[in-house]
């Protein structure tokens, strides 16, 4: 039996930061922060702040990136990646294409370095000498379900999704101690930012203004060593109804309407992709949860 590995978020150095705000902004500006947080009366938010609440989607047009391997890697592996990355077109103008040159996705298989993708727009900052996303160490062996499970939840991280927080019942199984330093370490986290990413179940979560979908694939993963019991958490298995609704909502086929507004979107947890701008309590919690 494989060793379960889980996903861990990676996202640009905080040093670059306001860099990749400007850059998502630049891509769309629909990934701005909402308007109506600079016209709250005193309200002065920091570079910090405003990087944070920036999105890092591409845009109503839909997402078609092209795709390369750092590795020598089977044309049949390849193919395989790529029929599970397209999983996301089901409903949504959304397409990986494999190219021979330098992709705008760039895909690794370094042993160790477990599973992560940067995220959205944030893949365009990355040297185009290094991986935009590891799958550590995927062949052709791999189970299926790893297939659906890994692959599927990454490729989403390239879209834009960012992890649904966990069901209560999770929570409960990690490890605070240990997920505030690994955080503290590895995402430049302070503790009340892993508190709040991590340690918060979903329905305490005061910046989710909906329910949210504990079954999403975009749902946490969490390695065993950082759960009380050691036995890591594997999250979501497969795309499910919601994310492929998401999905078709933010990146809508050439043959839907495009219905997209900011105040929609948020019907689905898994994602911070747009902020409602127009509820004053949402924005509140949102002020709140960045300023304590
Ligand atoms: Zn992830």
């Amino acid at each position: 039996m494989q060793k379960l590995i889980a996903c861990t978020p990676k996202s640009l150095p905080h040093t670059r930061l306001e860099e990749a705000a400007r850059h998502a902004s630049e891509q769309n500006p629909a990934n701005a922060p909402p308007l109506a947080l600079s016209q709250l009366s005193g309200f002065k938010p920091t570079k910090e702040f405003i990087a944070a609440m920036t999105t890092k989607y591409w845009g109503a047009q839909g997402v078609k990136l092209t795709v390369s391997f750092m590795d020598t890697t089977s044309a049949a592996l390849r193919t395989r990646i790529l029929s599970h990355m397209n999983a996301w077109n089901r409903d949504a103008n959304v397409s990986f294409v494999e190219t021979q040159q330098k992709g705008q996705v760039r895909i690794a298989f370094t042993k160790g370095d477990g599973y992560w993708s940067y995220v959205g727009t944030d893949i365009g900052l990355i040297p185009s000498n290094e991986p935009t996303m590891n799958l550590d160490s995927f062949t052709m062996n791999t189970p299926d379900s790893e297939f659906h499970r890994v692959v599927r939840h990454e490729a989403g991280h390239t879209l834009g999704f960012i992890h649904e927080h966990m069901r209560r019942a999770l929570v409960a199984k990690i490890d605070e101690e240990k997920a505030i330093s690994f955080f503290m370490a590895t995402q430049g986290w302070t503790k009340e930012e892993v508190r709040a990413q991590v340690l918060t179940p979903i329905e305490e979560s005061s910046l989710r203004a909906t329910t949210p979908d504990p079954n999403s694939i975009m749902c946490y993963q969490i390695s065993g060593e950082l759960t009380v019991d050691g036995e890591p958490i594997p999250g979501g298995v497969d795309i499910d109804e919601l994310d492929h609704a998401l999905c078709a909502k933010l990146y809508p086929t050439p043959s839907h309407e495009a219905t997209l507004t900011r105040t929609t979107t948020t019907q689905h947890g898994g994602t911070l992709l747009f902020l409602p701008e127009t509820d004053p309590a949402y924005i509140a919690a949102v002020i709140a949860a960045a300023t304590r």
